[in-house]
């Protein structure tokens, strides 16, 4: 399974989503590649230390004497590793112009090494340009994780809308995996209303494992961990790994 972490919006829980599921995932024993497609490299940085971040997906994408495998690297969470990404992957975009292959390049490289994991996520950037384009070309499915708050469904239209255009064509067997609702607070009239509006506009899709709101969440990467192994007794390391128990159900 590729899963794309899907969203136009920033600040939404979209790396966090991909950190944990991934490390959920590799916690089960799965075979698991975390793909960094931002350009922030938020997911980078808490897997692996700046100094040491060495080939990254951006040279992976556009040298084509690369190979991709150069470019993972293993992390400290036993069966996961970790395509990184640094600032550089913003010049992707100028660089594809007049490629004719720029909407494969990331589903062209990574053919060769699919075969050597279960479960491969990627993060992706906070816009719907090419570098989404090239996840949900790749993608088998794709994930949106939607912020709990009051313009929660905003641009989810203009996110549904590229879903589309890309089943239409260049990848007509992408399937929309589900909805998680993020940053979350269930004691709120607001969130409840939140929520409540959530599932009626995305029904069955909206996953039942809802992520709150966490101090946990919030810190654990800038202690360079997973949820797992700097809480693992968190509300939030709880809700991803059924989060994960979702996914692996729903695929
Ligand atoms: P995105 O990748 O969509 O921009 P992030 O996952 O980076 O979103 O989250 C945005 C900010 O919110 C980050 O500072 C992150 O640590 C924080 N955050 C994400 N999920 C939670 C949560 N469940 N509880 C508390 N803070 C969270
Ligand atoms: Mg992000």
């Amino acid at each position: 399974m590729i899963l794309a972490i899907a969203n136009q919006k920033g600040g939404v829980g979209k790396t966090t989503t991909a950190i944990n599921l991934a490390a959920a995932l590799a916690h089960k024993k799965y075979k698991t590649l975390l793909i960094d497609l931002d350009p922030q490299g938020n997911c980078t940085l808490c897997f692996v230390d700046h100094q040491r971040i060495g080939t990254t997906v951006y040279e992976s994408l556009t040298e084509p004497a690369m190979s991709i495998k150069d470019a993972v690297h293993p992390t400290e969470t036993p069966n996961l590793d970790i395509i990184p990404s640094r600032i550089t992957l913003a010049k992707f975009e100028s660089k594809m112009i007049g490629e004719l292959d720029s909407h494969f390049r990331m589903k062209d490289r990574i053919s060769s090494i699919l075969r050597q994991y279960q479960y491969i996520i990627i993060d992706c950037p906070p816009t719907l340009g090419l570098l989404t384009v090239n996840a949900l070309v790749a993608a088998t499915h794709l994930l949106v994780p939607i912020q709990s708050s009051y313009f929660a469904l905003e641009g989810t239209d203009d996110l549904l809308e590229t879903v589309e255009k890309i089943k239409a064509r260049p990848n007509p067997s992408l399937e929309f995996l589900g909805v998680v609702i993020t940053l979350h607070d269930k004691r709120t009239v607001l969130g409840r209303d939140i929520k409540n509006h959530i599932k009626e506009v995305f029904g069955n899709k909206v996953f039942k494992t809802i992520i709150s709101r966490s101090v946990r969440l919030e810190e654990s990467p800038a202690y360079k961990e997973s949820i797992f192994t700097y809480s693992p007794n968190s509300t939030g390391a709880l809700e991803y790994y059924k989060l994960s128990e979702e996914v692996i159900g729903r695929v």
